[in-house]
């Protein structure tokens, strides 16, 4: 199929409204979206990005009380998370409203809603008029697309429409947290730390999330073709022609790294990370050394990235 690129979010909710799909800028990360109620392009999703069925998509909202079409209720707690974070980094598990296909929840009975912060995302979503399903736009187990570019090597000519926006400020996905029993559990670590959503529910509960809770603990992430090694310290490289490092301090013989990013905080770091290894896969590097950084605030969701990618490597 032919894509079309276009900087106009009204073009390109024309598509998605249409049962077409269209990949558009979020804060977080690039996402692949169709029409949430249309099984037919909830279907072509899957198959676009070569995902498995049983990985449920989180469904993007434009506007706070969409957020009624798709969850059959909100309960108290979610209500709190959603004044907090919505619009931002935050989704949240409920229970699935009856009218909303199953294909997109991977036949679970709860659904992901997240409402994203970046404007250009919002006038798509509400030019659009629907609730859109939105992986990240990446072939499954590569690395998440910050850039329409980058989402663009992996699903030009899979897609109908690619909205070409700004770079994702953030890079790293949404934190995803279960508001379906009495605790709240956190799914995934995210864009926004435990630290934050400490300050609006003080108790989460302590049982680390299960594969049946968590479908997407099941399946490789993040994974560029290069080996990723995890370091604690800068001196443990070996630098070469055929290596890459990414990291907050500078490694000895920086010059001797084929590609090499020293980043100044973790913020930084998270926002650069995915864009580093499709630059390393594209100059052929074979091994990245990655840093690693304490678990404090974004240095969680972080870690959580950098230990899926090491165990994913292909
Ligand atoms: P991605 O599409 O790459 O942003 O990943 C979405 C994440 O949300 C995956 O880890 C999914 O497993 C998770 N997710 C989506 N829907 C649900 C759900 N109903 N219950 C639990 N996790 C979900
Ligand atoms: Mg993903």
């Amino acid at each position: 199929m032919n894509t079309l690129f276009t900087a106009d979010p009204v073009r390109a909710a024309t598509f998605v409204t249409d049962g077409k799909l269209v990949v558009f800028p979020t804060e977080t990360v690039y996402g692949l979206g169709a029409h949430a109620f249309d099984e037919k392009a909830v279907e072509q999703v899957y198959q676009a990005k070569k995902r498995p069925t049983s990985n449920p998509l989180i469904v993007h909202i434009g506007t706070l009380t969409d957020v009624l079409h798709i969850a059959r209720e909100v309960a108290p707690l979610a209500k709190l998370l959603m004044n907090a974070f919505f619009p931002g980094p935050l989704t949240l598990i409920l229970p699935r409203h009856p009218s909303l296909p199953g294909i997109v929840s991977g036949g679970l009975d709860t659904v992901a809603v997240r409402m994203p912060a970046l404007p250009l995302a919002i006038k798509f979503l509400n030019a659009a008029c629907i609730p859109v399903v939105a992986p990240s736009a990446n072939l499954s187990g590569c690395p998440s697309a910050t850039t329409w570019q980058s989402a663009a090597e992996d699903l030009n000519h899979r897609v109908h429409c690619i909205l070409c926006g700004p770079p994702s400020t953030l890079g790293l996905e949404s934190t995803v947290v279960d508001c379906t029993s009495e605790l709240p559990m956190l799914l995934r670590p995210g864009a926004i730390s435990e630290e934050q959503l400490r300050t609006v529910i003080p108790e989460f509960s302590t049982t680390p999330p299960d594969e049946f809770r968590s479908p997407g603990m099941r399946y490789n992430h993040y994974a560029p073709n290069a080996k990723i090694r995890l370091i604690e310290n800068p001196n443990d490289v070996h630098p070469n022609n055929s290596s890459g490092y990414i990291g907050l301090l500078p490694p000895p013989l920086i010059s001797q790294f084929k590609m090499c990013r020293v980043l100044a905080d973790k913020n930084d770091y998270s926002h650069s990370l995915f864009e580093f290894f499709r630059d390393c896969d594209r100059s052929g590097i074979k091994t990245i050394y990655c840093q690693k950084v304490d678990q404090a605030g974004i240095g969680r969701a972080l870690m959580d990235r950098l230990i899926r990618a090491a165990k994913s490597t292909k």
